[in-house]
This record gives structure tokens, sequence and C-alpha cells, in this order.
């Protein structure tokens, strides 16, 4: 059990928006330690989900493209540069009711006088048991980022609410053929989009079908549907995939603490990267269910470190009075 120096700021997390709050707030002198997560195969590991991507295209100022896992070392080091300090582990308790804030990484006590909370979402996953290797080589959980590697091929969307259309309809603008693969028999998505996949000539329905397998090494070849019914297996050739059945964000330590909307979702002021809680903010993924875009979350983490940056000065100003 140990207690650390008090700090200015801590960012939880270190996606695109807890690096680009750190390089923001680095640079203000405010020398954050960013408790950036431990190594594992999900999207809550240091770098978030980016880490589990291959080539990102879309990221402004790459012409070429960027590896996933680059960018993310890139934006580190660039913090690292201004005098972030990282910590590689999770945080596992926070308290946030007095001041300082406090957060516990096991039995070691952290305190600051702001903290940023960038702990990112997750995409809900199949569970199957090469899904994880195959993300960014055939399997994706993002249409907007990866469709344009599935140009002129058939693909599949695995779910049946409202992302699962969303993604489906965004693809046939590459792919000759998208097939909606769903377990039920009906969508669970509003009316709206039902019918924007009905009158889409180039998407196809697959009802009561669950997905069992992913065949293919390096690269995704085929997947093994499952009639949820009959029991029926088919074998169907396929090179890509892309996995729309809900995200999760990353919010368990905060349950109680900090407001949240009906999902899980930090809920900030508008306009703002503002918790409920003064001192504490929010950026990224954990507080967007809209864009989740690496460029988005990078913009509301620079929100984060310059909202913070303020606040702290006001509370300076506001005690020396
Ligand atoms: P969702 O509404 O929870 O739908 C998830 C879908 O995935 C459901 O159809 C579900 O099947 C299926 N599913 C879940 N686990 C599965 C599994 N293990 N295997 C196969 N299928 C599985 O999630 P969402 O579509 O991401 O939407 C989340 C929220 O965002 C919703 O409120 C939605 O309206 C909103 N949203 C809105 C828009 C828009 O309006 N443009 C776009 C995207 C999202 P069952 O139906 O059988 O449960």
């Amino acid at each position: 059990m140990a207690t650390h120096p008090h700090r200015k700021v801590i960012i939880i997390g270190s996606g695109p928006a807890g690096l680009t709050a750190a390089v923001y707030a680095a640079r203000a002198s405010l020398a954050p330690l960013v408790i950036e997560g431990e190594p594992s195969s999900t999207s809550d590991q240091p770098g978030g989900q980016l880490m589990l991507t291959t080539e990102v295209e879309n990221f402004p100022g790459f012409p070429e493209g960027v590896q996933g896992p680059e960018l993310m070392q890139r934006m580190r080091d660039q913090a690292a540069r201004f005098g972030a300090e990282f910590l590689t582990e999770k945080a596992t308790k926070i308290d946030f009711s007095g001041r300082p804030h406090r957060v516990w990484v096991r039995d070691d006590e952290y305190s600051a006088d702001a903290v940023i909370v960038s702990t990112g979402a997750r995409s809900l996953m199949l569970g199957l048991p090469n899904e994880t290797a195959l993300i960014g080589h055939g399997v994706s959980t993002c249409a907007t980022c990866d469709g344009f590697f599935f140009r002129g091929q058939e693909i599949a969307v695995v779910g049946g609410g409202d992302s699962a259309i969303e993604e489906a309809s965004f693809l046939t603008k590459f792919a000759t053929k998208v097939t909606l693969i769903h377990r039920r028999d009906k969508f669970r998505a509003s009316k709206i989009m039902q019918e924007r996949a009905f009158n889409n000539p180039k998407i196809s329905v697959r009802w009561n079908s669950q997905v069992t397998k992913l065949n293919g090494d390096k690269k995704l070849e085929s997947i093994e549907v499952t009639d949820t019914v009959t029991g029926a297996k088919e074998t169907v050739a396929i090179s890509g995939l892309f996995v729309a059945i809900g995200h999760r964000p990353n919010t368990d330590l905060f349950g109680g603490v900090l407001d949240m909307d009906e999902t899980g979702y930090l809920v900030t002021q508008p306009g703002s990267s503002r918790t409920n809680v003064p001192g504490v903010f929010a950026c990224g993924d954990v507080q967007d269910h809209t864009y989740r875009q690496a460029i988005t979350a990078a913009g509301s983490g620079c929100m984060a470190a310059i909202d913070a940056e303020r606040w702290l000065e006001h509370q300076h100003a506001t005690a020396s009075k």
C-alpha cells in the first residue's frame, strides 16, 4: 500500500481521447499522470480500440494511412515528450466525493485536483475463438473505418438493431452485396431503419441465423452460419464480417458517482467535457455513442484538457482571493 505525490491532473484511459488530453495537459505544464490500462486483448488495453485495428486511412494528416497501434504509439510519444507520465495499470477504484479526487491502482493511492476520464467503450463481440485475432483481417466492428477495404466484395453484417442496419446501408457504397445475419425473425431496429434495409437492393437478410464459426488462419475466408430454428449449419464463403451487436462503455468504475445515460455512457454538460462532479471531465467514446471515431475522440480529449486547465485556473484564482 503506497500513497503517491499529489498531481494536478490524472487521466484514466489512453485511447486517442486520453492521449490527446495528455498532450494538451502536458503542454500546459500540468504534468498529467496517465493511468493507461494494462496489456490485454480487449479494447480497454493501453491505446484502446485502435490497438485492435490495422490500417487507419481516415485520420487527417496521414495521407498514406497509418497502422492503429503506430498512431497510438506516436500520440503516446508526443504526450511523453511534453512531460506526461504513464502508469501501465488499470485504475481499480475511485473516490470523487471530496478534494482532492482519489484514484487507486490496486492498493496504491493517487490524488489529483482534476481527473479526466477517457476509458472508452468496447464493441460487443460474438465470443468466437479466433474473433479477436481476425479483427483487421476480415472481421471488423466499424464500417466507417473499414468499409473501404471491401470494395467490390460480398460481405455480411451481424445484428438486428439500428447499428447493424446503419452499418449495412453504409457498406453498400463499397460492397456488391451485404447480407444482414440476424438471430431472430424480426429486427430490433426502428421502423425507418428497417425500411431502409428492405428497400436497398444490395441488402439481403438471413433471418434466424447465428454465426457460429469463423474460418481462416491469417484472414477470414468463410463463416459457419447456424439456423437458430432447425440447427442446420452452412459454410458461407465471405471476406468481410462486420459485427454490429452493440457497444458497452467502460464505466463500471464510476457507477453511482458520475451521471450516466440509460445505456451506461457518461453524461457531459452540452458543449463541454464537464461531468456532474466538479473537477472531473470525460472525453472520447466513454461519453459518445454517436460518432465513435478516433478523430472525434481526440477532439473531445483536447476539450477535456482545456476544460480542466481552465477549471484549475479558476480554482486557483478563487483560492487566492
Ligand atoms: P442494440 O439495439 O442493442 O441491438 C443489438 C442487436 O444485436 C440486436 O438485434 C441483438 O439481437 C443482436 N445481438 C446481440 N447480441 C448478439 C449475439 N451475441 N449474437 C448475435 N446477435 C446479437 O444495439 P445497437 O444496434 O448498437 O443500438 C444501440 C442503441 O443505439 C439503440 O438505442 C439504437 O436505437 C441506437 N442507434 C441509433 C442509430 C440511428 O438512429 N441512426 C444508429 C445506431 C444506433 P436481438 O434483437 O435478438 O436481441
